[in-house]
């Protein structure tokens, strides 16, 4: 693969086999990654970039960590496989072990992928109301703009009309509402309490006859939907809410989970104790596929009656590896040995705070937020009416930003314009001077369309 004709070969033999997800085959845009170590990936003509995504915002504690690669290994050696349908000692740890992160008793149920992780909380919240003999609950609501991924249930309860379409009808049952958007919000409605998209929240499980709710699905901060940073009463208010009509919540940790936002999961940020927690990517850095759910032991108390359908009845093969749960172990390790969620905290707050006063005056910049090392900069036409900046420009930004060795996202939301905020979720041990280049390039990328 060095050479010249190795290199053309891969790209050739890439468009013959590879179905890539996304986007359409590009070859200017495709880019075949070789290694990577830190927050550097290089790609097969030798061309470093500084993935300021962390991949899928995953790789949580950067690239080329041989610990974890080394804990997968032995691991395979000692016990390759075995179902959870019994157990092993590495499922059994790292449960323990995620008790300890939330502080609190959660009964765990391991699977492979995000989604997965949203589609079991999901069966599991319809049973433990029928379970409880309360079968009309089945109805789940979730916010617009949010994704909680690429299964029927799972994109059900996503927010966003392009990733639905074609796909339809998905599983019926799912409701949305507005999310809180405090740039395009008048202030005062964003106190605890009195906030409108609380009220949306408890106004749709009235209209829809609360009796029927079973549970409200959200992310702690909308991450892959425009980075939406809510108002500190917000997720305590759907909680309450929640409470008060009998509907489970069950939070969506798959981005914001395991310092991406500063904290060990997002949650903690507002002071909530979800009824189901659900988490991938950061849990093993995406090192292996891995995903959790976690739920309230009052809740799985439920589920132990002795009749036939009592218990939950599902079942997959690969979910909680002995070595993926192994090398999450050794992940969640990391994360505390080298303070990783405090790093995130902090370099989030240089990240911000430079770019904030870098790109103030700057025509297309309208807003930038962020919480941890999860940064979003929304694009506007104009500040005044906030028109979202023509998507045209956004790609001019990133393909810049690649041109110059910098990898950025953008938010998936195309639906009436809303695919403008750049975003920026780095690996969390993000050294100093690559916090700086990635803050120079983003910026005289910006001001090149400015
Ligand atoms: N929830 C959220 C918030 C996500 O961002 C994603 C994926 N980006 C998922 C769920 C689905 O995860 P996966 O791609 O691992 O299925």
């Amino acid at each position: 693969m060095k050479t010249v004709d190795g290199r053309l070969k891969a790209w050739k033999d890439d468009e013959k086999y590879v179905w890539h997800s996304m986007k359409p085959y590009n070859p200017e845009a495709t880019m075949i990654a070789k290694e990577a170590k830190g927050a550097w990936v290089t790609d097969i003509d030798g061309k470093k970039y500084l993935d300021a995504m962390s991949g899928l915002w995953c790789v949580n504690v950067g690239y080329g960590r041989t610990e974890l690669a080394d804990a997968a290994y032995s691991q395979l050696k000692e016990l390759a496989y075995f179902p959870l349908s019994q157990s092993h000692l590495p499922a059994i740890q790292l449960s323990e072990k995620l008790n300890d992160i939330l502080e609190d008793e959660y009964v765990i149920f391991y699977s492979n992928s995000g989604s997965e992780a949203n589609e079991v909380a999901l069966k599991i919240a319809r049973q433990y109301h029928q379970q409880n003999g309360d079968d009309n609950r089945y109805k789940v609501i979730s916010r617009y703009r949010a994704y909680h991924g690429n299964t029927m249930g799972a994109l059900a309860a996503t927010g966003q009309a392009q990733r639905k379409f074609k796909y339809e009808p998905l599983a019926p049952g799912f409701l949305h509402v507005p999310p809180p958007d405090l740039y395009r919000m008048p202030e005062e409605e964003c106190r605890p309490r009195e906030l409108r998209s609380v009220q949306a929240v408890e106004q749709v499980m009235t209209w829809e006859l609360s009796e029927t709710i079973a549970a409200v699905i959200m992310e702690p901060i909308i991450t892959g939907g425009g980075v939406l940073i809510p108002p500190d009463g917000y997720m305590k208010g759907v909680k309450e809410v929640c409470e008060s009509h009998g509907a489970l919540l069950i939070v969506d940790e798959v981005i914001c989970g395991f310092g991406r936002t500063g904290e060990p999961l997002g949650h903690m940020n507002y002071g909530v104790k979800p009824d189901i927690i659900t988490m991938a990517k950061g849990l093993t850095s995406a090192y292996l596929p891995l995903s959790a759910t976690a739920v309230k032991r009052e809740i799985y108390e439920s589920f132990k009656g002795s009749e036939e359908y009592d218990f939950f009845r599902h079942v997959n093969t690969f979910g909680g590896s002995p070595a993926a749960c192994a090398l999450a172990l050794k992940n969640l390790e990391i994360l505390e040995e080298e303070k990783l969620y405090q790093r995130s905290k902090k370099m989030g707050a240089i990240i911000l705070s430079e770019l904030e006063s870098r790109l103030e005056n700057h025509q297309y910049v309208g807003d930038i937020r962020g919480k941890g090392l999860l940064i979003g900069i929304e694009l506007v036409k104009s500040k005044e009416t906030k028109e979202p900046l023509e998507i045209g420009l956004v790609n001019k930004v990133i393909g810049d930003c690649k041109d110059k060795g910098l990898i950025i996202g953008k938010n998936g939301v195309t639906v009436a314009g809303f695919n403008n905020v750049l975003t920026l979720a780095p690996p969390l041990n993000i050294e100093e001077e690559d916090s700086t280049f990635i803050i120079d390039i983003l910026v005289e990328c910006l001001d090149r369309i400015g």
